[in-house]
């Protein structure tokens, strides 16, 4: 068969490259034993029992050989459509965007016998909310500060369900990406309040070691007085 450039790839929910060719998505299966700049995909219908699978040269990025025919139809469709649906769980793991806002954002001037292909709107906010409901679950502890990722779940605070500010305004990680990070300063607070500091009559710091959890030595919390009442 012909040698033909890749797509830009869309990303896999586990992460891995997903790539398009001739209207389908391959899955990355295994490197080959024999020449490493070949790799091996297979089709993502393979749940289907599609056995359809490429070869490809990693230097050129080209497809160099396929094996088995697909047993549906390869539609570039089907595959856009595919390829929006990891736009969207990307965008609900990586955003604060509410589904809708999600939805309105991947299908934006997508043409119509896409959007045919593509699931309900209600289908799609379930899996924003899938998505999401991953996200939320407990990450596991960080053993060191250098490595300890926030969740974009944990970096906003929810004034609504429609409304979210950041919540997470300084992490001296993102300040300084070239230091030693075995130290680190996280600060937390509404971004909504820059709306009355103006207004701020007295700032209170108050600091306790004995609250602060492990990896961290101290919290400091630092509430204002807007003219007559107190919020941190
Ligand atoms: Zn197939």
């Amino acid at each position: 068969m012909d040698e033909e450039a890749l797509d830009t790839q869309p990303r896999s929910q586990r992460n891995r490259n997903k790539f398009q060719h001739n209207g389908c998505l391959y899955v990355y299966d295994a490197q080959s034993k024999r020449d490493p700049h070949i790799s091996f995909w297979r089709c993502e219908r393979k749940w289907d029992k599609c056995r359809a699978r490429i070869h490809v040269n990693d230097v050129r990025h080209a497809v160099v050989q396929m094996t088995h025919s697909h047993n549906h139809d390869e539609s570039p469709a089907h595959c856009s459509a595919a390829k929006i649906v990891t736009d969207l769980k990307n965008r609900a793991q990586e955003t604060a965007e509410n589904p809708a806002q999600i939805i309105s954002h991947v299908i934006e001037g997508v043409p119509r016998e896409v959007l045919a292909a593509l699931p309900r709107k209600a289908a799609l906010t379930k899996t924003v909310q899938r998505q999401r409901g991953r996200v939320h679950m407990r990450p596991p502890n960080p053993t060191d500060l250098a490595n300890l990722d926030i969740p974009e779940a944990y970096k906003v605070y929810h004034v609504s369900e429609d409304v979210t500010e950041r919540f997470l305004l300084i992490d001296s990680k993102d300040l300084e990406p070239e230091e030693d990070h075995s130290k680190r300063i996280l600060v937390f607070g509404r971004e909504g309040n820059m709306s009355w500091a103006a207004q701020m009559k007295k700032i209170y710091v108050d600091g306790t070691f004995r609250q602060a959890p492990p990896l961290f030595s101290q919290i400091l919390t630092s509430p204002a007085i807007p003219i007559e009442e107190c919020g941190p």
